[in-house]
């Protein structure tokens, strides 16, 4: 009898509570039996599935840090067991509850939580996080050119985003855009529908193709003064937003790899070659054994980074360092999941294909290896070396 195959070589669910073990089973169950075996089908397609968006709300899941429900790490693990199986449905739902409840939980006035955080986390109003534009994505802090300005009880905003999640069916997408009186970058929520505002589905792209990438137009778009995130005064608070979803990044770097990972060491044990099954050879052997020792890395690092969160102790460097460690180190894992299975191994239906290609995406948003890196430079070195 085989040993079981399983990417958590330390037992680290250990460290979490009956209940926290539970509720990783059940997102586990979910996406091995509602989303597995739609999941190639959809990604060939770059359509989104979008009759698994009840099913996947009576999770209950949504915004359940915010409501005090569990902690970060439990947080992480849900976004490793989601990426496990598929890193678009993670990114969906990381767009969702990260990037756009976020934004309203930290930055939002009561009432503007009150409006949307309810329905949100039923999944019943979908949220997106408009940052990037085509001509600045890292660069943000310094370089957005989407404008702002206050007319009246208004606001009139003006300008491009791209690469926006969600953003093609969002009910309400956080828009960034720099005031043109105070030179400040703002929040605003943008309506679905809103005069002037407009997007266009991105295309063919070679990654995370289930997520709805797009691109949007903001023409004289006018947003009420009650819909500027009362909060959010300047780039610094941007950050904050995504101080956190970066550290959810990292957890969804862990759970590409360890999708790769599994995959592969199943498929090595049955697959035979010269009478013996592959897995019998050293060199395979050195491979899985590379790929589960850095998975094991990285799952130690990404518990203790959200512990540092739960602790209300965690720093931008933090965050950053785990998400350059973890995306860079998921590259190298599936790229020999799919060495180890041959030709199979850039088939979709060997389910390690997409783990590759969808690792690229991975790498580079949320902060490049660059940027992150960068903060994590100045952190320990006191020199900033963004420009
Ligand atoms: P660029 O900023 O043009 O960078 C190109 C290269 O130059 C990179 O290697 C970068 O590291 C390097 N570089 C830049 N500056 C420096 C420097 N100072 N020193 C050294 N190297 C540097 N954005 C949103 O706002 N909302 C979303 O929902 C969203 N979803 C996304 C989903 C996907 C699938 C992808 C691919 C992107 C998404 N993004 C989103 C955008 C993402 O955050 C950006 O792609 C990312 O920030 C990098 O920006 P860029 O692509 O414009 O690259």
């Amino acid at each position: 009898e085989l040993p079981p195959v399983n990417g958590d070589f330390y037992d680290l669910s250990a460290m979490l509570t009956d209940e926290e073990r539970a509720l990783q089973l059940k997102v586990r169950h979910f996406m091995e039996t509602e989303i597995q075996p739609i999941v190639n089908e959809y990604w060939f397609k770059a359509e989104f599935p979008f009759e698994i968006i009840p099913k996947l709300a009576e999770l209950n899941i949504c915004g359940g840090t915010f409501r005090g429900d569990y902690s970060f790490v439990m947080e992480g693990v849900i976004a490793m067991e989601m990426a496990r199986v598929d890193c678009s449905i993670a990114t969906f739902f990381g767009v969702q509850n990260g990037l756009a409840m976020g934004a309203i939980h930290t930055l939002g006035s009561e009432a503007q939580k009150q409006e949307w955080l309810p329905g949100m986390e039923q999944l019943k109003i979908i949220g997106a996080f408009g940052l990037t534009e085509p001509e600045v994505g890292s660069g943000a802090a310094g370089g957005l050119t989407t404008t702002a300005k206050r007319v009246g009880d208004k606001w009139v905003l003006n300008g491009q985003k791209k690469w926006i999640g969600n953003a093609t069916f969002a009910d309400v997408l956080v828009i960034w855009a720099r005031d043109v009186d105070d030179n400040q970058v703002k929040g605003f929520l943008v309506r679905k529908g809103s005069p002037g505002f407009s997007v266009e589905k991105m295309h063919d792209k070679m990654a995370l193709r289930i997520v709805q990438n797009g691109i949007i137009t903001l023409k004289d778009c006018e947003v009420a003064e009650s819909d500027r995130l009362a909060n959010a005064n300047s780039f610094k608070d941007t950050a904050k937003v995504l101080q956190m979803t970066r550290a959810g990044v990292a957890w969804l770097a862990v759970g590409c790899a360890r999708g790769a990972y599994e995959n592969a060491l199943a498929y090595t044990r049955q697959r035979k070659q010269f009478g013996k099954p592959i897995a019998s050879f050293q060199l395979i052997q050195n491979h899985l054994v590379e790929m589960l020792s850095n998975l094991t890395a990285m799952q130690t690092m990404v518990y203790r980074l959200s512990q540092l969160q739960d602790e209300g102790l965690l720093e931008d460097e933090h965050a950053s360092i785990a998400k350059v460690f973890c995306s860079l180190r998921t590259r190298d894992i599936v790229s020999r999941a799919r060495e180890v299975m041959g030709g199979n191994g850039i088939l979709l239906e060997y389910n390690v294909a997409r783990f590759v290609a969808d690792a690229e995406a991975i790498y580079s948003y949320e902060g490049t290896k660059e940027i992150n890196s960068l903060i994590v430079g100045r952190a320990i070195t006191g020199f900033s070396a963004f420009v």
